[in-house]
């Protein structure tokens, strides 16, 4: 099968950060015909592209809020 080329402006997914949650993202640089950087389509953070894979530690972190969950909107 031949593979396509990786072009600036493609989507692939990846981790965002700030989503917390694998999103598409458009390819902004391109290193070695790889994506350099991203930006996701959802909330436009660009970081380098690679999150989506072994970038995992510090999960434990994630904690409830307990204080924040019944606090009225305003
Ligand atoms: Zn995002």
């Amino acid at each position: 099968m031949l593979k396509r080329e990786l072009r600036l402006g493609d989507t692939v997914d990846d981790y965002c950060i700030r989503c917390r949650l694998i999103t598409g993202h458009a390819v902004v640089t391109i290193v070695e015909r790889k994506a350099g950087k991203v930006r996701c389509e959802t909330c436009y953070f660009e970081h380098n592209f690679g999150h989506g894979g072994g970038a995992r530690h510090q999960t434990s972190r994630v904690g409830k809020k307990d204080k924040e969950k019944e606090r009225p909107l305003e």
